[in-house]
């Protein structure tokens, strides 16, 4: 299986490794596939009666060709493990006839980042290991919060790695800066940047680009690398949960073989749900991908109007996951769609502009599985007050926005498809947020509302979390956009 850059086939073809050791194209493109890979209901038949680790390994293969069968069925043994994974790798909860969560969230850091940023590290050892590669990959990341922490945790200790990141100063919630600043590990930096999470991603982005800091790099043994989900590692493993989901929920009498769902995806950079349309275009009965933003509800439009507008006021959110105003993997299914020059032409725009607009053909074929909603904060706590009344179930604000985007598509479409939701971060992550949603009230320490939450719901804590106030805060510095080349070098280059 060979890969493209999504904006040129200049310098193609390059294999799976090589494009998950770069992260990013030359061009400024995201690596792709030049085919996808067919999944036949034969296939998912027999992948029912498989393990999480099995189905992974599987379907990973699929896409890396380059990496032995061995080695994916071991490290995907190892990672996806009880000990890892003590909740299951990703559980199918059902609540109702209709309404099943796919929780996503029983990993170390409670967050569905976990579910690649757990093996994507082992793939890039794998990677530098099989090209002979001696020098030391940096990993550069822009967090908006969860992903920081997945990233730090999967790549603490990795051989011939390093890792530094990025966020945003007041755009995380306190247990997230928390988590981060307490990271061990003798090869990870981290720092807070004085600007928001597109500000954070902008400057990864530069220092990608810029020739000069390459050079320097180099010239100490050191190239970069990228774990935000720009990077192919990172998708191919988000593909797999949805395989597993459609098989548990026929293992469980939810559906029959080969029926359609529909999945309904809280969105940021269009990582994830991208991952569901690559399971839906392999085979996977799918069908309409829900796309579901908070207030920054860039997608939404986009989905009904085929403008792509990053011109707006950005907010903050209960969700800080999804304050994003570019989705950077939305130029994956440009270019699925499209090709490489259309995407080249509205990249451009959007950097020169910071907006390009579709066809209405273009647009009715993205529309033809893609809906857009979006859920404000008000109803986001209705939410997630309403699904524990009704259901007695938690669900954390990201979550809460799935829902609510949910319950507007039903309304709009009455369809009869069972519906999954897409449970990114477990509640306690939040918990403050989810406190106040069910009680009026916020608790007054941010750092012990998850007690509080457990007490009042009965509910438990996650085992990654329930320490966190305890542990030795490590990293306090900020910066700001203009001084993160400096940064990355001192970091790069330093003992
Ligand atoms: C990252 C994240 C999202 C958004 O996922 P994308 O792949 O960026 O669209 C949603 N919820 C949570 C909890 C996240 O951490």
């Amino acid at each position: 299986m060979n890969y493209t850059s999504t904006r040129s086939p200049a310098n193609d073809p390059i294999s799976a490794q090589e494009a998950i050791k770069r992260g990013i194209a030359p061009d400024g493109g995201l690596y792709m596939p030049m085919q996808i890979p067919v999944l036949t209901l034969a296939e998912i038949d027999v992948l029912c009666t498989k393990s999480y680790a099995a189905r992974a390994a599987y379907l990973l293969g699929k896409f890396l060709t380059d990496y032995p069968t061995e080695d994916l069925l071991t490290e995907c043994g190892q990672v996806y493990s009880s000990a890892r994974f003590p909740g299951g790798a990703a559980p199918v909860v059902r609540v109702d006839d209709t309404l099943h969560f796919l929780e996503l969230w029983h990993g170390p850091t409670a967050a569905f980042k976990d579910m690649a940023l757990q093996i994507m590290p082992r793939l890039l050892s794998g990677a530098l290991r099989q090209t002979g590669e001696e020098r030391t990959a940096l990993i550069l990341v822009a967090t908006s919060g969860d992903t920081g922490k997945a990233a730090l945790e999967g790549f603490k200790d990795v051989k011939q790695t390093k890792i530094q990141v990025f966020y945003p100063v007041d755009g995380v919630s306190p247990v997230q800066k928390l988590q981060m600043a307490t990271q061990t590990g003798d090869n990870v930096s981290v720092m807070a940047l004085r600007g928001n999470f597109d500000d954070a991603q902008s400057g990864v982005k530069n220092i990608f680009g810029d020739d000069a800091i390459r050079e320097e790099l180099a010239a100490h043994g050191v190239f970069l690398s990228s774990a935000n989900s720009i990077n192919w590692g990172r998708l191919v493993p988000q593909i797999v949960y949805y395989v597993s989901a459609y098989c548990d929920m026929v293992k469980n009498g939810s559906i029959g073989a080969g029926e359609q769902i529909d999945v309904c995806v809280p969105t940021g950079n269009f990582g994830n749900i991208f991952a569901a349309y690559l399971a839906k275009t392999m085979g996977l009965p799918i069908g309409r991908l829900i796309c579901a933003s908070n207030t920054n509800n860039v997608l939404t439009d986009f989905l009904s109007t085929g403008v792509y507008d990053r011109n707006r006021a950005f907010h903050t959110t209960m969700s800080p996951s999804m304050d994003i105003l570019i989705s950077s993997n939305l130029e994956r299914l440009l270019f699925l769609l499209f090709g490489h020059e259309r995407t080249a032409a509205c990249m451009n725009a959007l950097k020169k502009m910071g907006c390009y607009a579709l066809s209405r053909d273009e647009l009715s074929i993205i529309q033809k599985t893609f809906v857009g909603y979006f859920t404000d904060e008000e109803n986001t706590a209705r939410i997630i007050r309403e699904t524990w009344e009704k259901y007695g179930y938690l669900i954390d604000p990201h979550t809460a926005v799935a829902v609510g985007a949910a319950e507007q598509y039903e309304k709009d479409r009455g369809t009869k498809r069972k519906l999954l939701v897409v449970s990114t971060a477990s509640p306690y992550k939040f918990a403050s947020d989810v406190y106040a949603s069910l009680y009026g009230e916020t608790p007054k320490d941010p750092l012990t509302a998850g007690e509080r939450l457990s007490e009042k719901t009965g509910t438990e804590i996650p085992a990654p979390l329930a320490d966190i106030a305890k542990r030795t805060v490590r990293f306090t510095q900020e910066t700001d956009a203009a001084h993160m080349a400096e940064e990355v070098l001192r970091f790069a280059t330093g003992d």
